[in-house]
């Protein structure tokens, strides 16, 4: 299995790479701390295809392969990891629409999505269940061709800017997993209120809120792939989710990383940049070699779901995750012990890394989740 990076695949992070420069970095810290959803940073990025980059060419996308998606990911992270949130899951939920949705959506919604004019949203997570999706209560009724929908989605990304949601339901209560179907739901449908949830500790350019459906009428027509086969529709998406995830946090540890690599150079203690300190010099080999042991994860897990293998795409994904997020929080830490006092303030974004990597501990499922995962892989 060969992850090398092609001569386009390096063109592309160049390319995220110095969108991130000219466009995220200038205004991160003023992003995190107006809580300030970056909508024109969208519409602006998508017009280099780093919106979704995963929607097929004949719809307005990229179409771009695994390791390009997950190399766009990384950069924009790497810039910041809120605004890199918000840009790049403007497309949460289109995989399902593009694997399983019919032909109406696809021509309907992923054109505005690719071109930065729509955002949309994947609605899973409830406030009673989270790591189990088969849990899930909110329930879907058939009525005539249409169904009623009813029930709370919690921690939705993108839940008071999106224009459209896939929305997992029960169409059968009983069966579990067997009873799970997507919905596409546009979002100003009657019945459908989003709360705003701006209290989170990082990634907090990145929208997010609480969803409730409220006898919300949906046609049968916005019925995603098959009735009761959500769930196993899902499934189809974890590793590639998880990869996406792991990606984010390879992000986050390099731009910690970076920062600390700099200041370590610029400041002098005792008459000598710190940098010449072998505790300070040791810490950065290690917080480099973390990274990029995590980012060599990360490529193997995005070229074996580029390959299609479900086993290897399984385990690699669930382990970049594991490892790329643990260690992304570990090396955001070590940033700001690197900075001392300046660390600890917002003067500097090594407090922001380190609040923002956090989160990829959790969503997509969380670590200890994803132990469990690799675990049953190997007994
Ligand atoms: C910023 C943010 C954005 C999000 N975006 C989305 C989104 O767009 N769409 C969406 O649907 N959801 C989203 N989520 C929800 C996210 O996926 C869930 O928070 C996550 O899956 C964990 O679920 P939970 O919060 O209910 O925690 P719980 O499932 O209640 O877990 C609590 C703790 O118990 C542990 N635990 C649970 N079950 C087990 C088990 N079987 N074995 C061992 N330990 C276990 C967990 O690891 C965790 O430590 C988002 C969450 C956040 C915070």
């Amino acid at each position: 299995m060969a992850f090398s990076l092609s001569d386009e695949h390096r063109a592309i992070r160049q390319a995220v790479r110095e969108f991130g420069e000219n466009e995220i970095v200038p205004v991160a810290r003023e992003h995190d701390e107006q809580k300030k959803y970056p909508e024109a940073i969208r519409k602006k990025a998508a017009q280099f295809d780093f919106v979704a980059p995963n929607i097929p060419l004949e719809y307005g996308g990229a179409g771009m392969d695994k390791l390009s998606s997950v190399l766009v990911t990384e950069e924009l992270w790497r810039a910041d990891p809120g605004i890199g949130s918000a840009v790049g899951s403007a497309g949460f939920g289109t995989d399902m629409i593009i694997e399983f949705g019919s032909e109406w959506m696809k021509e309907e919604w992923l054109p505005k999505i690719a071109a930065g004019e729509s955002a949309s949203a994947s609605a899973i997570s409830e406030p009673a269940h989270g790591s189990n999706v088969a849990g899930i209560e909110t329930r879907a009724e058939k009525d005539g061709d249409e169904y009623i929908l009813n029930g709370n989605k919690m921690w939705i990304t993108n839940g008071t800017v999106a224009d459209v949601a896939v929305v997992m339901a029960k169409t059968d209560p009983d069966a579990g997993h067997r009873g799970i179907t997507a919905f596409l739901v546009p979002t100003d449908v009657d019945g459908l209120t989003a709360d705003k949830i701006d209290n989170k500790l990082g990634i907090r350019a990145s929208d997010l809120a609480e969803l409730r459906l409220s006898d919300v009428r949906i046609s049968e027509e916005n019925v995603i792939g098959e009735v009761n086969e959500g769930f196993y529709q899902l499934m189809e998406f974890f590793a590639s989710g998880r990869t996406n995830v792991a990606a984010q946090a390879v992000g986050a540890g390099q731009g910690a990383l970076d920062a600390a690599l700099d200041y370590a150079g610029e400041r002098e203690q005792f008459g000598k940049p710190i940098s010449e300190f072998q505790a300070i010099s040791h810490k950065l080999a290690e917080m480099a070699t973390n990274v990029e042991a995590a980012r060599s994860l990360v490529y193997r897990a995005a070229t074996a779901v580029e390959e299609g293998d479900q086993d290897l795409a399984s385990r690699f994904s669930s382990m970049a995750k594991l490892f790329a997020s643990e260690r992304s929080v570990e090396v955001a830490d070590e940033a700001i012990q690197v900075h001392g006092g300046a660390g600890y303030v917002s003067d500097h974004p090594v407090e922001r890394y380190y609040r923002d990597a956090r989160i990829t501990k959790i969503y997509e499922g969380t670590s200890e989740i994803q132990k469990t995962i690799i675990a049953k892989q190997l007994l």
